[in-house]
């Protein structure tokens, strides 16, 4: 069959707009007509080449859809399913699932870093060309093939455009909170960085109920958003100093989870020095990955925890459909998440609106 992707061939893009095919569907495939794909900071890393990726490659790892067909080993999900796509899917018995450490899973970092499925090859292709795979996911397209690990079934209730959502930038904020740092009521929470990951660590301290939750930003407009998803107090560094604030809102100790969600190395330092002796400190930006960051020896004393989260502990299949739940119930925000949708042939305007730090997030949508 045939359908419309975005395709990068060249670091710094533009993506161009093409047909493209797919064979047949080998046993353990799902192939997803999708109906919405989020713009997440990690397709642009791809486009600028700061993360590293085999080209030509189909952008897109936040991306939910309605089950078109499986492969005849599929017994998880069935054609007329709703799911939202996992970029973490698992084999479920190398070395670190077996651990039940199902992120770490070495045939997805394997396969991932080659632009290929969990068997090796790739499905996608254009005019004979093959085309990479975007960690197991390449939603910037009318259709996407995914192992069935990496389709979960959620909800009919809740609409694709937002459910989207949950796939990478909620799951990555909501759970470093929940998941990774289970965080407690009553803890004061640190957060650096307002963009949607930043957004989602805040609501995600609103719904363990941590008390106060501190935003930290630079851009007015954000701290605004910050408000409205939690924050109790909002701190804009270029006005007041950051570590300082914080200090002064956790009775001059330091906040017990401090979480950097900004991706540059200031931040990080200053997640690091206002987090109290005893804390926890949750790394979720990313720098350059061949960038060395420094940190002030004495900042690290008294016992601090250091934790690098990639994807909020995921465990996709119960996470979720749990999180779709919580929309539902209205505890947790996804519209607001949402600064505007285009179509397909838009997507060079989305990635310069995100380069430009606009809005929070740009998601794709397609005719359904
Ligand atoms: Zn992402
Ligand atoms: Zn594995």
């Amino acid at each position: 069959m045939q359908f419309a992707a975005a395709i990068l061939y060249e670091t710094g893009g533009p993506l161009a707009i093409e047909r493209v095919q797919i064979g047949e569907l080998k046993t353990s495939d799902v192939l997803v007509k999708v109906h919405a794909s989020g713009l997440c900071h990690t397709d642009l890393e791809v486009i600028r080449g700061t993360l590293k990726a085999p080209l030509p490659i189909v952008l897109g790892h936040e991306g939910a859809g309605v089950v078109e067909a499986v492969g005849n080993g599929v017994t998880g999900v069935k054609p007329g399913d709703h799911v939202v796509c996992s970029w973490n899917p698992n084999c479920g018995h190398c070395f670190y699932c077996i651990q039940d450490l199902p992120i770490l899973c070495e045939a997805y970092a394997r396969n991932s870093s080659r632009g290929q499925l969990m068997d090796g090859c790739t499905r996608l292709s254009c005019n004979g060309a093959k085309l990479h795979h975007h960690i197991l996911v390449s939603s910037h397209a009318e259709y996407c093939v995914v192992p069935e690990a990496g389709a979960i079934p959620v909800s009919k209730d809740i609409p694709l455009d937002r459910a989207c959502l949950i796939g990478c930038g909620v799951m990555t904020g909501v759970g470093a909170v929940a998941r990774v740092a289970k965080v407690s009521p009553g803890s004061s929470v640190a957060v650096f960085g307002c963009g949607a990951v930043g957004l989602n660590v805040i609501q995600g301290a609103c719904l363990v109920q941590a008390s106060p939750i501190v935003a930290i930003d630079v851009d007015d407009r954000k701290l605004e958003i910050a408000n409205q998803f939690g924050a109790t107090s909002t701190v804009n560094p270029t006005r007041d100093d950051a570590v300082d604030s914080v200090r002064n809102l956790t009775a001059g100790r330091g906040a017990d989870y401090s979480f950097d969600a900004a991706g540059n190395e200031k931040c990080l330092q200053q997640a690091l020095e206002a987090v109290r002796p005893g804390g926890w400190i949750v790394i979720l930006g990313k720098v350059n990955f061949d960038s060395y960051v420094s940190l002030r020896f004495g900042s690290l004393i008294g016992e601090k925890q250091i934790t690098r989260s990639s994807y909020g502990g995921a465990r996709p299949s119960r996470d979720f459909p749990l999180l779709a739940q919580y929309y539902l119930e209205g505890k947790l925000k996804l519209d607001e998440l949402i600064s505007q949708r285009i179509p397909l042939a838009e997507i060079n305007n989305g990635f310069a609106a995100m380069k430009k730090g606009e809005g929070v997030r740009t998601v794709i949508t397609f005719p359904s």
